[in-house]
């Protein structure tokens, strides 16, 4: 006698006698009446797992981050584009090595972040040279 294995809506694998095929059965996790396929099904590993990865996986913001380190790279004076492009591609680039993101952003991601990088650290650099600059003014005697 040939198993039919399924799953239940709650993500619980039933395997049900072959008779019983194309009826409602009962879920023994959730208590759900579900519809047995009416054929053995056999889902290849890959079409399942690319078909859901699909809809679980978030959109990437590969273009957002690197026009924003494209921005911070171009006109450092800015700042705030450079932190936001930084912190944004730090965070996709883990969720995408996570799995959680859309991966095909990955280099774009990359290459926004280390421009928003770039920029922030021009800025920095050229904040404490104004700052070094300044106080030097100030403080030596003249
Ligand atoms: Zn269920």
């Amino acid at each position: 006698m040939a198993n039919i294995v399924f799953a239940c809506t709650c993500g619980q694998k039933m395997a049900i006698e072959e008779r019983f095929a194309g009826r409602q059965v009962k879920c023994p996790a959730c208590g759900a009446k579900v519809m047995a396929p009416s054929a053995p099904v056999s889902p290849s590993p890959g079409e399942a797992g690319s078909a859901s990865a699909s809809t679980t996986l978030r959109p990437h913001r590969a273009v957002a981050v690197l026009v924003l380190g494209i921005v911070a790279a171009a006109a450092p004076c800015l700042f705030v584009p450079g932190i936001i492009a930084w912190v944004m591609g730090s965070s996709d680039l883990r969720q995408m090595a996570a799995g959680r993101m859309d991966p095909s952003g990955e280099i774009l991601t990359k290459s926004g972040k280390i421009c928003g990088m770039i920029g922030t650290i021009i800025f920095i650099g050229v904040t404490i040279t104004y700052a070094l600059f300044f106080l030097a003014v100030y403080l030596l005697p003249q």
